[in-house]
């Protein structure tokens, strides 16, 4: 969906770092998009032609996913939802644990701001192994609602992301693949 020039300015902007934090992980940083105004309208130009007419609420990731899912939301006049980390956001809350490499993490949202039946986009800015974006989607789906669509700037290969979401039937895109 995204131009050739979308792209190849994007993998210009998003820089990588070997060993970072630790080593075998190559790390990408995206904050140099936030340098170009004009970068970041068009990824969230690209992101909303995605979304457009085809989800009534955007769940964003902390704390990257909210950088552009914000902008898509409010582009899409459709409400945002944070997705934080455990003990952030005051109770009632709607939780979900999930498994890291080491030990195990747990995510949240505001009881009642996800709504029964809403389709939802899941946005974050970068797909690694899934395993957040997956418990993500259980946790929309626990409150009702529908997983519509995934987006994400990038994703990294060789870990199979994608395979991950691929049981949640919703649409799944990345700008770079
Ligand atoms: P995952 O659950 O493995 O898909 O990764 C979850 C989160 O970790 C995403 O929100 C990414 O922003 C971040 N992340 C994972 N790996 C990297 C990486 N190599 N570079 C930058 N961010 C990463």
């Amino acid at each position: 969906m995204a131009s050739q020039e979308l792209i190849k300015k994007l993998e210009e902007t998003i820089e990588n770092f070997p060993d970072f934090p630790i080593p075998g992980i190559q790390f990408k940083d995206i904050s140099p998009i936030f340098l170009d105004p004009k970068l970041y309208e068009e990824v969230i130009a690209d992101l909303v032609a995605f979304s457009k007419g085809k989800v009534d609420a955007v769940c964003g990731i902390e704390s990257r996913g909210y950088l552009f899912g914000i902008a898509i939301a409010v582009a899409l006049e459709v409400p945002f939802i944070l997705v934080r980390k455990k003990g952030k956001l005051p109770p009632p809350v709607v939780s979900e644990k999930y498994d890291l490499e080491y030990g195990s993490a747990e995510i949240e949202t505001r009881e009642g701001q996800i709504k029964k039946g809403q389709r939802i986009l899941i946005h974050d800015d970068l797909l690694a192994t899934g395993g957040t974006t997956e418990a993500t989607a259980k946790l929309v789906e626990k409150q009702g609602a529908t997983v519509a669509q995934f987006s994400f700037l990038t994703a990294l290969k060789g870990l199979n992301g994608d395979e991950k979401l691929k049981k949640f039937n919703a649409e799944i895109y990345h700008i770079l693949e």
